[in-house]
């Protein structure tokens, strides 16, 4: 091979060798790139359902993120509860009563439970209230209830002497399942150990708390919870005076919370039947004592001033003493209703025969139907019943029929 013949094909072979170089190296070689596309192509196949699901998930994200994201402190709605104030111990503060603003600054930390409101009825001692007062007390409590849906509860602060009647009047004449909590203390706010503010926080948490609900009228006092037809004063100056006698309380209220063990079956606040809104005044109703040699004639004597009903603390289970059987009969001779109830503090009155001449009726059995039993409602209570009663009807079986239902 000459010299030309030879370089000619060491070009030859230097043209092959940078083809050879072109596809396998410098520029890749031809499967390498076929693979490389092929990969992309996957991928792209395969990622493309993620990317669109991730769009289409993305509002949610945001939407979850900003939920979780922590919101502004706001301060959760407390239940409104309204102090309605009458007087009483709780406010007689030497020097001048505490209003119902300035009972509620005693209590600086009620907000931890309730908004209170505050609305000034009275100020003045239980027993000085009228019977007029209580109707306007009653009726304006229920309209309270009835205009303002959103209030939780109400409180009443009531002297202790008669606390535990009006608490009764309200129980059967505000008709709503709200709670109504009468509160009043037995130390005045000048005296060491004054436990005034402390009832009244307690009843604030008792008619905020929606357990306290459908539950009658409630008496607050030293940590308990009493019902209105149950409970009784017992004791003339002790802190633990409110006592429900033979029953026992309904609930308590304690540091954590308010705890309820049981309920009144009896009739009363939204299951009543006793509608004060068209009444006017209450009927006269007065309670005469049973005791040794009674007269008959303050029964008369009572009849004879306008009285419309009596209540007869009655011993035992219901004997009466003296001339008491002739005021008796003088009183349901005109048409007077006379409620035999027990002065022992605790028992029942049972309904007893009243058919007269009936084989074998004696004396005592010998009954006006204008006479009811007066179950086991204290003398107090069973003079609200009756005034309430009388409101309604007139009918002896009707009145009866209350006796027994509430
Ligand atoms: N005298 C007061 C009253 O009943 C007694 C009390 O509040 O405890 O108004």
């Amino acid at each position: 091979m000459g010299a030309r013949e030879r370089q000619a094909t060491e070009e030859h072979a230097t043209e092959e060798h940078r083809k050879t170089q072109t596809r396998q190296g410098t520029n890749l070689p031809c499967s390498s790139v076929s693979f490389f596309v092929y990969f992309c192509v996957f991928l792209c196949v395969l990622l493309w359902p993620l990317f669109l699901l991730t769009f289409l998930l993305s509002p949610w994200s945001v939407h979850a993120a900003v939920q979780t994201r922590p919101q502004p402190a706001t301060a959760p709605e407390m239940p409104r509860v309204r102090l309605i104030a009458t007087g009483g111990t709780i406010s007689n503060k030497v020097g001048g009563r505490l209003t119902a603003a300035e009972l509620v600054t005693l209590v600086p930390d009620v907000t931890r439970w309730a908004k209170p409101e505050t609305e000034q009825f009275a100020n003045q001692s239980s027993s000085e209230l009228t019977l007029d007062q209580w109707l306007a007390l009653s009726k304006r409590i229920n309209a309270l209830l009835d205009d303002d849906r959103g209030l939780a509860g109400i409180v009443v602060t009531s002297g202790t002497d008669t606390l535990e009647e009006l608490a009764y009047f309200l129980d059967l004449s505000v008709r709503s399942d709200r709670p109504v909590v009468v509160v009043g203390s037995m130390r005045n706010p000048s005296t060491l150990g004054y436990e005034g503010a402390a009832n009244l926080q307690e009843a604030f948490r008792v008619a905020a708390t929606p357990v306290a609900r459908g539950r009658g009228v409630l008496v607050v006092l030293n940590d308990e919870i009493n019902a209105a037809r149950e409970v009784t004063k017992t004791d003339a100056l002790r802190l633990n005076t409110f006592q429900s006698r033979g029953y026992g309380i309904l609930g308590v209220v304690d540091a954590d919370r308010v705890v309820f063990y049981r309920d009144v079956v009896k009739r009363h606040s939204i299951k009543s039947e006793l509608d004060l809104t068209t009444v006017s005044a209450l009927p006269r109703v007065d309670i005469v004592m049973v005791y040794q040699g009674a007269p008959g004639d303050l029964i008369k004597a009572a009849v004879d001033r306008g009285a419309k009903g009596i209540v007869m603390a009655a011993a035992g289970a219901g004997a009466t003493s003296g001339t008491q059987d002739e005021g008796i009969a003088y009183a349901t001779g005109k048409g007077v209703f006379v409620v035999i109830t027990t002065r022992t503090g605790s028992g029942r009155i049972a309904a007893r025969l009243r058919t007269p001449g009936a084989p074998g009726a004696t004396a005592s059995s010998r009954r006006s139907e204008y006479q009811i039993a007066g179950e086991d409602l204290a003398p107090l209570k069973a003079r609200i019943l009756l005034m309430l009663a009388l409101t309604k009807t007139q009918d002896p079986t009707d009145i009866q029929r209350m006796f027994i239902e509430y």
